[in-house]
């Protein structure tokens, strides 16, 4: 803009109206614009542009209401600002608009409207001559004569007192000298108006002086008043070091600032109270160096922000994070073993193994408080009480506790949060949890750890193994709050439904207990120690009102629940408490309202009268609520056709029962899978199906007419119904063999046995896990025996007592002893019928 520029704007210039400021040439103002016509012109015209010459835009005032916008265009103030858009900002929160940053290039008027829609398009006539102006600010006086040169004089000396008065050291103040020192001096009201404390009608004078006398005759008293203004405070206070800081700012980009020298006493505004009560706490929340460093940086550049700019909001959340967060708040351990022993049994019953070792954990801790120990992970089906054990940890070190749930986090921006960069930038889940727990040594509770997905946007693992790490958790820096976080002190707990899933560099940090489901006379006794308590609690009632008797729980988790946890018989007992809650709420009202009336009393002997109490739960009762069982078939009724089997399976739920169902027909020999079911479960039916086509001679196995090779003519379809949960795993082999002898041989399966085993082509039986889950779903289905592989028998120490004892075990190194053990009075050709049990084994 100096004189050599000799700056040419367009004759047809696209119009911006605004109600927000008035841009003077020279100066760099920030507009927030969301009409629709205005929209229109970044979108079209400063967006779509290529040229810098589309980056030039006119700059009207308009002083009409912005209350009272209509879709008419307003008569236009006949001054503009051409000027060019250096920055454009689009924000959705919390409306659809744009921030442009504007530098005003020199004063226009509108000659005629081109059109208005969709923005307004003018023919423009610019009004400064930007070459004529020569005189350098410093030069003397005798430069210019007259009294413009008087004017300007005098003008130019009042701006140097106004420096004069403000601390060089502040680099906005520095700037203003420069430029007061090396701009033409035509340029200073324009300058000068724009910079010191103006309101928008002042500007606005400025705007319309077109000659140049008459811009220094307005501007020259609001600079005066300035310095006036600015004596009275020096001498009323002396002043505050800090106060030009406060009341100057620049931008990036611009070359002046939007705002003002801000001298009234009123203009500690609120924004000032704001910062001033924001600084107070940001020295109060006792942050480490590091973090106190960036907190005073940010209070500093959020001082000089207006508040109407986006960045305002997100430095200010930043700040405000900053100081809520736990940085040296913690809660003091009360470790007593005894009193954990005793909270921890009275939380849960059953669970031995696992109490135990959280004990050992407990005890070490507090022998070792540095402890850096594997952090400790409860693997088993839902609803087994792991997160209930992890409540009871924090408890018992008297503890904030957290849970953070990582079922499909994929971004490892979830736990190490979003640089500040990105629009709706926050902070990860570990300092979430952290501002949310309060204090910075809470128990963690990383929630379905093996359910971590993984994406493009980083693997949450690698960000969850730095937390982990005893070695790096100390500094753990979050990309949002870019300063390290202590985590040193949180204990971290994980639970999983399955190792099998967790990523093993996460597993290798682990110690993994094992909580497996439970059975089913554990479930009676969890039942009544802990859930129907419970729940009676949660719906307001007491022992008093409702009594389900222990019949009636196992009827509930036989007939409604099919699980390993507790899960759903907690909610089953809810629905329960909620009926009788409705009973005993209708008995209340009823004894209220209308027992005061004698006919009231009357009806309160027959069909009005309050139930009994306790309401007891019996099996009509339950059926009543309830609805008809949901598992009511029988194991037995299911097995009446040949080429039906029970399987177990293992799935990360828990164990199950899984019927193969077999059926024929014909054909040329084609197998069809169908279910849910995964690769090695298809190849264990193909290896299922040779070894019965080579055997079918010995168990005298048929095709449908009675021809010798089982698949000839044939057709076979195996389908695995129950469970919507993948059974993959191998474990379905003798189950399958059983299911097609059975087919093959027109003989039905025992109704009370079930069965797992791996099979080889050659007719072993392998090894399986998982046996302890999948022999409860056994017993809980009602099978009496239960076929295993051989090497699986030390798995049984591990079952619990009286299941032991309610069931057979036969376990079976070959699938020869598998037939015999799965059909009534042995399979013909097995071992048991046949004279050379050798010769099978050699198969
Ligand atoms: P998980 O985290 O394993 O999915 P939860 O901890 O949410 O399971 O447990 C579900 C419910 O079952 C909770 O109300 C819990 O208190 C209860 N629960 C589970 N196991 C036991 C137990 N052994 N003793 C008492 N309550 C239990």
């Amino acid at each position: 803009m100096s004189s050599g520029d000799g700056i040419q704007i367009p004759s047809r210039l696209p119009l911006l109206l605004t109600h927000e400021g008035v841009l003077l040439p020279g100066s760099t103002v920030r507009f927030s614009v969301d009409s629709p016509r205005n929209m229109h012109l970044v979108k079209h015209r400063l967006l779509k542009g290529t040229s810098l010459k589309s980056t030039i835009i006119g700059v009207i005032p308009n002083t009409r209401d912005p209350e009272h916008e209509t879709d008419d265009l307003p008569s236009l103030h006949k001054i503009g600002t051409a000027g060019i858009a250096v920055q454009v900002v689009g924000s959705n929160w919390p409306k659809p608009h744009y921030t442009l940053l504007i530098t005003g290039l020199c004063r226009f008027s509108v000659s005629g409207l081109l059109k208005e829609r969709p923005f307004v398009l003018a023919e423009v006539e610019q009004l400064d001559k930007l070459e004529q102006y020569t005189t350098p600010a410093t030069d003397d006086v005798a430069a210019q004569d007259g009294e413009l040169g008087e004017l300007s004089h005098k003008f130019y000396q009042a701006a140097v007192q106004l420096l004069g008065m403000l601390d060089m050291s502040v680099p906005v103040v520095a700037k203003f000298r420069r430029l007061l020192d090396s701009l033409p001096r035509e340029t200073l009201p324009d300058l000068v108006a724009s910079m010191i404390r103006t309101s928008n009608k002042e500007k606005l004078q400025v705007l319309d002086a077109v000659s140049l006398e008459e811009r220094f005759k307005k501007a020259l008293p609001m600079l005066t008043k300035q310095i006036e203004g600015l004596k009275l405070l020096q001498k009323t206070r002396k002043m505050n070091p800090d106060h030009e800081k406060r009341v100057l700012s620049v931008r990036k980009g611009g070359v002046f600032p939007g705002r003002q020298f801000n001298l009234d006493e009123e203009d500690e505004d609120d924004d000032g109270d704001d910062t001033a009560a924001l600084e107070k706490k940001v020295h109060g929340a006792n942050m480490p160096e590091a973090a106190f460093r960036v907190c005073l940086k940010e209070l500093k550049r959020l001082k000089k922000m207006p508040q109407s700019m986006p960045e305002y909001a997100l430095t200010r959340n930043y700040l405000d994070l900053m100081v809520e967060l736990p940085w040296s708040k913690s809660t003091k351990d009360c470790l007593d073993i005894q009193a954990a022993r005793t909270l921890l049994d009275n939380d849960h019953y059953a669970m031995d193994k696992l109490k135990r070792r959280v004990l050992e954990y407990l005890a070490v801790r507090q022998l070792k408080a540095s402890l850096k120990g594997p952090i400790l992970c409860f693997v088993g089906p839902p609803g087994v009480g792991k997160t209930s054990v992890g409540r009871s940890i924090a408890r018992t070190l008297g503890r904030e506790f957290h849970r953070i749930a990582l079922g499909g986090v994929c971004d490892q921006s979830d736990i190490r949060g979003h640089r500040r960069t990105y629009v709706g930038s926050m902070p990860g889940r570990i300092i979430n949890g952290l501002k949310t727990a309060g204090v910075n040594n809470p128990v963690f509770l990383l929630d379905e750890v093996d359910k971590l997905g993984k994406s493009l946007q980083g693997d949450p693992a690698a960000a969850l193994l730095e937390v982990l790490d005893p070695e790096q958790n100390h500094s753990f820096t979050d990309h949002y709050l870019n300063v390290a976080f202590d985590l040193s002190q949180v204990l971290f707990i994980a639970t999983a439904n399955t190792t099998a899933t967790i990523p093993p560099a996460l597993l290798d940090r682990m110690e993994v207990l094992q909580v497996p489901g439970y059975t089913q006379e554990e479930k009676v006794e969890i039942a009544h120690r802990h859930l129907i308590p419970n729940q009676l609690e949660q719906h307001g009632l007491t022992p008093q009102q409702l009594h389900i008797p222990q019949d009636t729980t196992q009827d509930i988790i036989a007939g409604y629940t099919r699980e390993a946890g507790v899960r759903s018989l907690e909610r089953k007992i809810g629905a329960i408490c909620r009926a009788v809650a409705v009973k005993v709420a209708e008995g209340h009202r009823v004894t209220k309202s209308e027992a005061a009336t004698p006919e009231g009393a009357a009806l309160q002997g027959d069909k009005a009268a309050p139930p009994e109490m306790p309401i007891v739960i019996d099996h009509i009762a339950l059926k009543d609520i309830l609805g008809p069982p949901l598992f009511e078939m029988e194991v037995s009724e299911r097995l009446t056709l040949p080429g039906v089997a029970l399987g177990l399976a293992w799935t990360p739920l828990g164990g199950e029962i899984m019927f193969v169902e077999a059926s024929r027909t014909e054909g040329e020999g084609q197998l069809t899978l169908t279910g849910q079911l995964g690769d090695v479960m298809k190849e264990s039916a193909h290896l299922a199906i040779s070894w019965l086509r080579a055997n079918a001679k010995t168990y005298q196995l048929t095709n449908m007419v009675g021809g010798s090779d089982p698949l000839e003519g044939t057709d076979i379809h195996l389908h695995f119904p129950a469970g919507a949960v993948t059974k993959d795993g191998p474990s379905a082999g003798v189950t399958i063999v059983t299911c097609l002898a059975s087919l093959f041989s027109g003989r039905l399966v025992r109704s009370d046995v079930a069965m797992t085993g791996e099979i080889t082509l050659r007719g072993l039986v392998l090894p399986v896990g998982g046996i302890k889950d999948k022999v409860l779903a056994a017993h809980r289905a009602g099978v009496k025996h239960v076929i295993l592989p051989k090497r699986n028998e030390k798995d049984l120490e591990e079952l619990p007592a009286n299941v032991r004892a309610d069931l057979d075990f036969v376990t079976a190194g070959n699938l020869d002893e598998v037939l015999s053990a799965a059909f009534d009075g042995g399979f013909p050709g097995t071992a048991s019928t046949h004279t050379h049990p050798q010769l099978t084994s050699k198969l």
